[in-house]
């Protein structure tokens, strides 16, 4: 199976495989021609870009799009994550280290904890921490000074976030799924970097199944590379990437084990729908947080999955995906 996840392996590939400036960003048009004019008016005014938030799945390019920022600025990046940042402690000392311009990228920010967010307010609207020193009656809080820094931080889970920290961006962007066409380009592009021959049709179809996901394309094509070297001639054709697709378990829309089971337990175990979301996702052993931000945007997007006020449908097109006989209820209000 085809891990949608951040995995040890793709640590490697990964940072050989990251664009570095805008022009090599494939994608998210409409997000990248704002960031143009925002990083092209911080530069003319010799100041550090606004605050930034991005959310969507994982694998969209978040983390990518803010070495990219980093880059265009000319600045340095600060890479870590929530988890990462336990106490206040932790931030002040991250904060503390930053130089003027720098770009602090902070992955799954949602997670932070409400101590670690409060000492964040203040560091992105004025650019200060207060610090308490001693303890008891003799304590005292000193304000120290921080350089002007740009925050981005990156969540799946939007919503989780806290309407105050939300607030203190000044640009909050979703990344969208890829199309087939960009998926292409990125494959192309990686295979070239890799050393790996492909033709326009094994590039096609492994577009095809990548899930609109980037990273899922590189992690493809690396799979796939192995299959054509050792059961084929070295070349990915249409005819290795679906042998090699086939035997990973993803189908021809891309969908994996996950997609699929959650897909076929509304067909099957509760006619086809509507679901509640905690329903389905005890059903499947999932956490529904996961499915809803990282599973079902895919199945929404291709019209697989519907959302409605009573839960979640599969349409007919899930039903023609799997073979599987439709008959329409009749519409319940
Ligand atoms: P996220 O932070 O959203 O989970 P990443 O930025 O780590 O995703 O992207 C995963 C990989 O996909 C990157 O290493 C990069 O190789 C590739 N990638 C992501 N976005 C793009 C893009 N727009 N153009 C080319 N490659 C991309």
């Amino acid at each position: 199976m085809i891990e949608t996840s951040f995995t040890e392996e793709d640590v490697k590939i990964e940072s050989s495989l990251r664009p570095q400036f805008l022009k090599d960003y494939v994608g998210q048009e409409k997000l990248k021609e704002n960031l143009r004019v925002y990083i092209e008016a911080a530069k003319e005014r010799g100041e550090s870009l606004d605050h930034a938030l991005f959310y969507g799945p994982p694998g969209l390019g978040k983390t990518t799009l803010a070495g990219v920022i980093a880059n265009e600025m000319g600045v340095n990046i600060r890479i870590t994550s929530g988890p990462a940042i336990e106490k206040p402690g932790d931030l002040a000392a991250v904060l503390n280290s930053l130089q003027e311009g720098d770009v602090l990228f902070i992955d799954e920010i949602h997670r932070l904890s409400r101590q670690v967010e409060e000492v964040l307010y203040p560091a992105m609207e004025d650019y200060a921490i207060d610090i308490m020193i001693g303890k008891g009656s003799g304590a005292k809080s000193i304000r120290l000074e921080l350089p002007h820094f740009t925050l981005i931080g990156a969540t799946t889970r939007a919503g989780l976030l806290t309407a105050p920290l939300r607030d203190r961006f000044g640009m909050v962007s979703r990344l969208e799924f890829y199309t087939t066409k960009e998926l292409t380009d990125i494959i192309n592009h990686s295979a070239k970097k890799l050393s790996v021959s492909i033709d326009a049709e094994g590039a096609k179809e492994l577009a095809r199944r990548s899930r609109g996901t980037p990273r899922l394309a590189n992690r493809m094509l690396k799979r796939v590379r192995d299959f054509a070297q050792v059961k084929f001639d070295g070349v990915i054709t249409r005819e290795v990437a679906e042998h090699a697709l086939d035997l990973l378990e993803v189908d021809r829309l891309g969908l994996d084990q996950t997609d699929r089971n959650m897909l076929l337990a509304i067909m099957q175990n509760f006619g086809g729908g509507p679901v509640g979301l905690e329903t389905l996702a005890a059903s499947l052993g999932e956490d529904a947080g996961t499915i809803e931000d990282v599973y079902e945007p895919y199945l929404l997007q291709n019209g697989l999955l519907m959302r409605t006020p009573r839960g979640r449908v599969a349409t007919e097109a899930a039903y023609r995906h799997f073979s599987i006989p439709f008959e329409p209820k009749a519409l319940e209000t």
